[in-house]
């Protein structure tokens, strides 16, 4: 996040929250571990995504943060791994998105890591912390053991900066979401609708950060959101897209000019960009730019 005065490239305010965790593990020679919360579901709205099921973009994702761990060892023996905290279940229901969804979402990127041997990377959620409970009264002990009151987030937002800026972004994100046709109401309504779904959204991911830190005390906290100089959290961008607040699961991947990019289905299309197939199913989009030649040599890697 551009605010907050960083001292430089490499920023020590914006590393001092981390500096304890790595050493500890570096001083016991242990691998080290990351928290990521991130890989929810998929957007409901089909105007962003390609369904209900990962894609492209969560592999290009995936492909980076293993990536990024295998890059750690080779300046580390021991090494790094991402833990993928999905946060799907902690709060699909304010999405209007069904649970047996966010099962077939979290199967199929286990399957995912799998087949592209991200062997740094594990998935971890509410189905293993609260194991064989129904999926709403898992979200009911979470909520009850680990959120702030809505009271709590409302002051916090009031105060500006950060909490603004992710207040302001889950609104745009629920506006996107719901303003599809089954919106029959009117546009300050879902407006209202969507200010009030941000704060519950956000309540929820907190009490869900505040048990995986609790779960994982040592671990060192990523977080998908831009996040300010000298956090708790440092924020990581999963792919490489103009807007920051873009993720592999609200959009699709496409293909341009050699590399890839994040865009909304809807905008990827209107580029009249193509749709590519892969394993049997809709994988990314593909979009010649003016002037390139169309061969073999432009095919998608898919
Ligand atoms: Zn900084």
């Amino acid at each position: 996040m551009n605010e907050g005065g960083c001292t430089g490239r490499v920023c020590l305010r914006c590393v001092r929250h981390h500096l304890d965790a790595v050493h500890g593990a570096v001083r016991d020679g242990r691998r080290i571990e990351f928290v990521l919360p991130a890989f929810p579901t998929k957007s409901p709205n089909p105007a962003k995504v390609l369904g209900p099921l990962p894609d492209l973009a969560e592999e290009l994702a995936l492909r980076f943060l293993n990536e990024l761990c295998e890059r750690i060892s080779e300046v580390y023996a021991p090494g790094a791994a991402i833990l993928i905290c999905s946060d799907g279940r902690v709060f699909n229901d304010l999405l209007g998105v069904p649970d047996e969804d966010v099962t077939a979402y979290a199967h199929a990127l286990d399957a995912m890591i799998t087949r592209i041997g991200a062997d740094r990377l594990d998935q971890f959620s509410l189905d293993d912390v609260y194991s064989g409970a129904g999926h709403e009264d898992m979200r009911t002990m979470l909520s009850a053991g680990h959120a702030p009151t809505l009271q709590e987030l409302r002051e916090e937002v009031r105060g500006g900066g950060a909490p603004l800026a992710m207040y302001r972004g889950i609104t745009r994100f629920m506006l996107e979401d719901l303003s599809g046709p089954a919106w029959t109401g009117t546009r300050s309504a879902l407006q209202r609708k969507c200010r009030d779904l941000a704060y519950r959204v956000i309540q929820r991911s907190r009490a869900w950060g505040n048990l995986v830190d609790q779960l994982f005390p040592t671990a060192v906290r990523l977080s998908i959101h831009p996040q300010p100089c000298s956090t708790d959290k440092i924020g990581i961008l999963l792919a490489d897209t103009p807007d920051t607040w873009l993720t592999p699961w609200h959009s699709v991947a496409v293909e341009t000019g050699g590399r890839f990019t994040l865009m909304k289905r809807a905008e990827a299309e209107e580029a009249g960009a193509r749709l590519v197939h892969a394993h049997g199913r809709p994988s990314h989009y593909v979009l010649e730019q003016a002037g390139t030649p169309h061969g073999p040599w432009n095919r998608a890697c898919a």
